[in-house]
């Protein structure tokens, strides 16, 4: 099936990649869904909430200086290198990711959607400051605190993520909503398919006659309208996909 899926990739001329967390689980980062989503008691649908930071700014924090620490633990696996090379091939127009991790920038994609926000980017929860961490270097310095506040008014800052129940980035989602209408293939990666409206990336560009290949060690919420399910792991699949691929164009 990989040599047939390979073939549909090498054709293809709008092709687009839509990623989760699993495609980042072979790098060490915990998925919300799998066993070791857990924190201490808590479900992340418990504390990645906009009530949870009104009640209990400092738990939340804890939480995410926990997930930074175990991220910058982590380096990008051979799935996100993997789409760097389709996008270099020049096959993968843009990766869409629900993911927060900054893994697929690591890896070196260029064009990336991130519709759930960046954990390395903080802003403020009162005026519009806005701070990537990598870039000011005061990771470290953020981790240091309960609670970091703001260095333009002094308010808490938050990550600037995006936490259930609260509505996506209008500009982001609008551009991989255009991607999907217009895609002819999307590679769906490491998702589960359940959290909207992310997951209808791939209903969108089934609706308009593209075809989905989906990545998942097990059945998702795509599944269902998926062309090719390919079984597996990312990190061992992707690149059997790629080489595959070169095979084909070189
Ligand atoms: P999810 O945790 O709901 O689902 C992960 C999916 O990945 C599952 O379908 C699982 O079967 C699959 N999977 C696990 N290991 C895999 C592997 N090695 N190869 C291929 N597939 C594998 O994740 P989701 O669908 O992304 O939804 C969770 C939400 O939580 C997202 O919206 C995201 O914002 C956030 N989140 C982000 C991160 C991150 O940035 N790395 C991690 C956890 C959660
Ligand atoms: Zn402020």
């Amino acid at each position: 099936m990989i040599a047939e899926v390979a073939g549909v990739l090498a054709s293809s001329k709008s092709a687009i990649a839509f990623t989760g967390a699993g495609i980042s689980a072979e790098s060490g980062v915990p998925t919300f869904r799998g066993r070791d989503g857990l924190w201490k008691r808590y479900r992340p649908e418990e504390l990645a909430t906009p009530e949870a930071f009104r009640t209990n700014p400092k738990l939340v924090w804890e939480f995410y200086k926990w997930r930074i620490k175990k991220i910058l633990e982590a380096k990008p696996n051979p799935a996100h290198y993997s789409l760097v090379e389709l996008e270099k091939m020049g096959i993968l127009k843009a990766v869409i990711t629900q993911n927060v991790d900054d893994l697929h920038r690591e890896a070196g994609t260029k064009n990336l959607l991130e519709l759930h926000g960046n954990i390395f980017r903080v802003r403020c929860t009162s005026c519009n400051y806005k701070e990537y961490l990598k870039e000011s270097g005061r990771i470290e310095e953020v981790l240091q605190e309960d609670i970091p506040r703001c260095p333009k008014c002094g308010a808490y800052l938050r990550p600037d993520v995006v936490w259930f129940g609260e509505p996506l980035p209008e500009e982001v989602l609008s551009k991989a909503f255009k991607l999907a209408e217009t895609a002819d293939v999307v590679i769906v990666v490491g998702t589960s398919g359940v959290v909207y409206p992310a997951a209808y990336i791939p209903y969108i560009v089934k609706e308009n006659n593209g075809t989905v290949i989906e990545i998942n060690v097990q059945e998702s919420g795509i599944t269902p309208i998926a062309d090719f399910f390919l079984r597996g792991k990312a990190g061992v699949i992707l690149p059997k996909l790629v080489d595959e691929v070169r095979r084909i164009i070189e």
